[in-house]
């Protein structure tokens, strides 16, 4: 059972269980617009159940698990978006926090042998208190989302020891591919660069911290982790990460590279702009609109624990996932999909 399985995650999530031989139930919200663009593009819509879902709908989530006693249970379904975390902070308290709640205790009294795996984050890291960030690093998370994340991550705790619920608290870092939402910064760039080159729009790019960084690593690889965490004799935490972090900066640098761009920065704060050298053409420009109420300057994950315990590496390099989601958007714009 994946709950979320209309976003990033829950499509690769879907295709390597699928592969694996597992029957997927997939929960969604039901919605007046299409939401199953991201299953049909994987090519595997017609073989996953749907059902209605919602965190904040406690009757519903006890009556699915009640019914089904899913072997396993995928929790990937939030409100994500970290900058809408402030503008909607009760509601990514509810959804984030207090759903997972919901289904721990839905698992605790109607199917105990439920396996759970919970999505949590490394935004829980927030201002970090060591680098790298690994399992014993102490949180601080700096939005709203942060601190709903972390509340559910403690009930996962709290529910394992309490009462021996199977729940596995995956501390992803930034995860990303083409199926990425267009909110998010690296999809952000890798959209509008291919509207830009394919003429489909000739205002530039705007972003805000440039200068933030984050440990990048591809969703497809980071899936079988999740997987895996539910396959061992008992459930813990981990940390999944690449080990390597990168400036918003040097991403647009990448992804521009991929169009033929070759940019160049220019100014400061503010007033910074990204030029192509080749054409003199203003690419990125700072719009302070999208700085954050507090920023997480610098995330950086250990996978050490990952590693030994699991087996795990991230097989894609950041190299290769920039020219990967660039290439995909710039095949979409060819295509008129963008
Ligand atoms: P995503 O693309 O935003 O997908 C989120 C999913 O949750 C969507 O299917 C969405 O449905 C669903 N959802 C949102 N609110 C809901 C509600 N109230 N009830 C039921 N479903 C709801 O996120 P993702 O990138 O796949 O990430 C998966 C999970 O990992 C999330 O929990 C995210 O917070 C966490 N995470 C992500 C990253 C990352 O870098 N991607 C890193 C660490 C942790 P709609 O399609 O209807 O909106
Ligand atoms: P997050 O790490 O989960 O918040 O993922 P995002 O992709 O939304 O943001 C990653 C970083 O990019 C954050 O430090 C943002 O402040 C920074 N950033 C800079 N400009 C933008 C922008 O225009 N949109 C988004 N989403 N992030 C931006």
């Amino acid at each position: 059972m994946i709950a979320g399985i209309t976003g990033q995650d829950g499509g690769y999530l879907a295709k390597f269980l699928l592969e694996k031989g597992y029957r997927v139930i997939g929960l969604y919200r039901r919605g007046a617009t299409d939401t199953f663009c991201k299953l049909k593009e994987h090519g595997i819509l017609e073989q996953i159940e749907l059902i209605d879902f919602d965190l904040l709908e406690f009757s519903n989530i006890c009556r699915l698990i009640h019914i089904h006693k899913p072997d396993e249970f995928y929790n990937l379904a939030a409100q994500s978006f970290v900058a809408a975390s402030w503008n909607e902070p009760i509601y990514t308290v509810q959804a984030d926090g207090v759903g997972v709640l919901y289904i721990l205790e839905a698992i605790r009294q109607f199917s105990p042998q439920t396996r759970l795996y919970q999505a949590s984050t490394s935004e829980m890291f927030g201002k970090v208190q060591e680098t790298p960030q690994t399992e014993r690093t102490p949180f601080y998370p700096r939005s709203p989302y942060g601190v709903a994340k972390l509340m559910a991550h403690w009930m996962c705790v709290n529910y394992r020891e309490s009462f021996g619920v199977f729940a596995c608290s995956g501390i992803l870092f930034n995860h990303e591919s083409p199926m990425r939402g267009k909110e998010f910064v690296t999809r952000k760039i890798t959209h509008h660069f291919a509207r830009l080159a394919t003429g489909q729009t000739m205002d530039p790019l705007e972003l805000g911290n440039l200068n933030a960084k984050r440990d990048w690593g591809f969703a497809g690889d980071y899936v079988e982790m999740m997987w895996l965490m539910l396959q061992q004799d008992k459930p813990d935490t981990y940390v999944i990460a690449t080990g390597e972090t990168h400036p918003i900066r040097d991403f647009v640098e990448e992804a521009g590279k991929t169009c033929g761009f070759d940019i160049e920065w220019q100014g400061s704060g503010t007033d910074e702009i990204g030029v192509d050298r080749k054409t003199g053409k203003t690419l990125v420009r700072v719009n302070p609109r999208f700085y954050r109420p507090a920023e997480v300057e610098l995330l950086i994950g250990s996978p050490k624990k990952a590693e030994e315990e699991l087996g795990w590496k991230p097989k894609t390099s950041y190299r290769e996932l920039c020219r990967m989601m660039m290439q995909s958007d710039l095949d979409r714009a060819k295509k008129g999909l963008l």
